[in-house]
Parts: C-alpha cells; sequence; structure tokens
C-alpha cells in the first residue's frame, strides 16, 4: 500500500478527473436527472450527500485512513452527535472516555438524559474497569485526550468492544491519519473535527465520520435526515486541505517533540504533557500505537496562573486562541478557554486547573518558536 505522503495526495482521486482536469472541481449543483429505480437516499441531491463534489471527499476520507467508507459533515460536532444518534436509541447505554474535548462532554452532559440514553464516564487508562450491561450499545474514545495529552489503551478498547458485541467509536481528530488510522487497528468509526489538522488553515469548519461501509452508510442515513451535509464549496477547501496532511503533521510532530523536550528542560516550566516525552505516562503505549505524537503539548509554570498568562501575553509568534491543528501555533489557557463550559470541580477532577496552558505547534521554523519561547520565559 502506498504510504501516507502519497495517499494524502492521490488518494481517492478520480484519474482522469473530468475534462482531464487535475484538481477535482466543486460541483454546484444541488440536484441531478436522476437513473429510474435510484433508492431515496442515494438520489443526487446536496442534502442527501450524494453529489460528485461530495462523493469525490468521501473516498478521499477513507482513503486516508485505509478504511472502506468516508463521510463529510457540516462541523466536527455534527460528526460526533450524527454517529452516536445512528449507534444509540432511548434506553441504550453509552461507555465514554472521562477527558472528553469540551463539546463533546457538554452534549452528553445536557442532552444525552433527553434522548433517553444512559451516559457512564470511564477512564480509557484502565481497562480493569471497564463494565458492560445489557443495553450497552457502544463506547467512545478519544485518540489523544485534551488537555493533558493523555492515550487511551486503545488496543483494549476494541477488545473490549468486540467481546462485548459494541460499536466502537474514537475521536481522532488530535492524532491525525497521519499518526493513527483507526480502521487498521480496528475501529467501527472514526471521528474528525476537520476544522483542526485535516484543513489544516483554520479558515473552514467541517467534519468527518471514515470506517466500515455498514456503520458509515447508517450516519449517513442519519445526517441525510438531520441535515448537516457539508456544502461543496468547504469541500473543496478541505480537499485541497488534505492534499498538504501529511507534510504538515510531519511538521508539527517534530517541532512539537523538539519544543516539548526544551521546555521541559527549564526552570521556570514545572510539566510538560507530551506523549512523546519518555516521562509522560502513557508513552510506551503511544509509541505502540501512533507513528508521531502529533502537535498538541501543554505545560504548567512554577509560577502558577499569572505566570501563565504572562507568558502567553510574551510571546509573539503564537496567537493567544483556542482551537487547534492549522498552520499557525495557537497557545491558550484551556480553563478559560475551551473547557469554561465545564464546572470548576469537573475541570479540576480533570487535571485543567487555572494554571494549565495548551499549546497548538504550527509549521513555522522550530528555531524560531524556541527563540521566542526562551524570550518570553527569560522576561518572566
Ligand atoms: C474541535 C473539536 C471537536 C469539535 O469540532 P467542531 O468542528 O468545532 O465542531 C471535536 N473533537 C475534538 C477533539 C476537537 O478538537
Amino acid at each position: 500500500m502506498a504510504r501516507i505522503e502519497t495517499v494524502a495526495v492521490h488518494g481517492g482521486e478520480r484519474r482522469p478527473g473530468p475534462e482531464g482536469a487535475v484538481v477535482f472541481p466543486i460541483y454546484q449543483s444541488t440536484v441531478y436527472s436522476v437513473p429510474p429505480g435510484t433508492d431515496y437516499h442515494d438520489l443526487p441531491y446536496i442534502r442527501l450527500n450524494s453529489t460528485p463534489s461530495q462523493a469525490y471527499l468521501h473516498d478521499k476520507l477513507a482513503a486516508l485512513e485505509g478504511a472502506e467508507a468516508g463521510l463529510a459533515t457540516t462541523s466536527g460536532m455534527a460528526a460526533i452527535t450524527t454517529a452516536l444518534h445512528s449507534v444509540l436509541r432511548t434506553g441504550d447505554h453509552l461507555l465514554v472516555g472521562n477527558c472528553l474535548y469540551g463539546g463533546t462532554h457538554d452534549f452528553l452532559t445536557e442532552h444525552a438524559a433527553d434522548f433517553g440514553w444512559e451516559v457512564t464516564f470511564i477512564d480509557p487508562q484502565r481497562p480493569d474497569t471497564w463494565e458492560a450491561a445489557p443495553n450497552t450499545k457502544a463506547i467512545l474514545v478519544e485518540s489523544i485526550a485534551n488537555p493533558l495529552m493523555r492515550v487511551g489503551k486503545l488496543r483494549e478498547v476494541v477488545e473490549f468492544a468486540r467481546r462485548n458485541g459494541l460499536v466502537s467509536l474514537i475521536d481522532n481528530t488530535f492524532a491525525t491519519p497521519v499518526n493513527f488510522r483507526p480502521a487498521e487497528l480496528g475501529f467501527d468509526l472514526s471521528l474528525h473535527s476537520a476544522t483542526k489538522y485535516l484543513n489544516g488553515h483554520s479558515d473552514i469548519v467541517a467534519g468527518a465520520v471514515i470506517g466500515r461501509a455498514e456503520h458509515v452508510e447508517r450516519v449517513r442515513t442519519t445526517l441525510n435526515h438531520f441535515g448537516g451535509s457539508l456544502d461543496p464549496h468547504a469541500g473543496f477547501l478541505l480537499a485541497r486541505g488534505l492534499k498538504t496532511l501529511a507534510l504538515r503533521v510531519g511538521a508539527q510532530n517534530a517541532s512539537a517533540q523538539r519544543l516539548a523536550e526544551f521546555l521541559a528542560a527549564r526552570p521556570e516550566i514545572s510539566e510538560v504533557n507530551y506523549p512523546g516525552l519518555p516521562a509522560h505516562p502513557d508513552h510506551e503505549h503511544a509509541a505502540e500505537l501512533f507513528t508521531g505524537f502529533g502537535g498538541m503539548l501543554s505545560l504548567r509554570l512554577t509560577g502558577g496562573a499569572p505566570a501563565a498568562q504572562s507568558l502567553i501575553d510574551a510571546l509573539e509568534i503564537p496567537y493567544d486562541a483556542p482551537s487547534l491543528g492549522g498552520v499557525e501555533s495557537l497557545i491558550t489557557r484551556p480553563a478559560v478557554t475551551s473547557h469554561a463550559g465545564m464546572s470548576r470541580a469537573d475541570r479540576e477532577a480533570l487535571g485543567i486547573t487555572d494554571d494549565l496552558v495548551r499549546i497548538s505547534v504550527g509549521i513555522e521554523n522550530t528555531e524560531d518558536l524556541i527563540a521566542d519561547f526562551t524570550r518570553a520565559l527569560t522576561e518572566l
């Protein structure tokens, strides 16, 4: 099989493209003439996710993770909520990792009961504590959990799901298909905020569902009813971003590793959370599962929250902003941005204290980033 750099450029491409085009065009038509006998969900209509630009993007997404099928959605949250609605009915039980993306956490704590879903939070590091009940239908974890960059026992999640007949879902936004391809390990569905690394340029909102054809098809019919179909213009930008995914994430892996090592050695820094550091609690199994450790890291300073804010204010290259996965470096305090929706008690139970700083490493020159951090730390 071709390697990820080649798949990012050529995977899922139509060759030759329409009229011989090297770049797949934007098909703006909302509707197409219908071949006789077409099934409702295959009618070529834009909300039904069945038009040429959408089909092209779906094949490209599938190719990236070596999976059977792909589907684009209007956002990462649309991918997550639609996938959950496709596997859960009233009275069903869901197991979820206890350190989730803030939006997913809030969706489950604020809405799951309305749908009659029972939700149990589990520790993804401790397979011995997981239990399935007769009504348990699915398990959802994240490949690298924000913001302490914890990596669960993912192989054991797949085995547990198989043993108990559950659908296994993973939010693979942080690892990206460059570092981890869930289908290869046996996950049924991989979910992405394509707003982040997949698009990579902080200029669209989109999501992706990738995995076994039978499961992706069920998500597609649910999405067709809910209406969260991606517009072809955004889909075009996403496909363009995907072509440089391997180059971008390769650079971000390398730069984050160097920056993490540099920061861990500084006296002003008391803790660096990056799975590529041997001192990280999940380093060993992360190294077995992943081909790279990603571009996200977090840290604490010996000077606490005031020093954390001073560092953020003094840096010149990273923007003081949440979100992640773009070409520009971003730095933020999750307690006041991405996890501000959680109660203080819930946050602190997960280690998301006011002094925690999270960095999304961009593709700037690593030495320039290190020089910026050196200057800002010296000024503290
Ligand atoms: C951003 C993000 C989401 C939500 O994606 P949107 O595109 O903002 O809807 C879900 N999971 C993770 C891990 C994210 O970082």
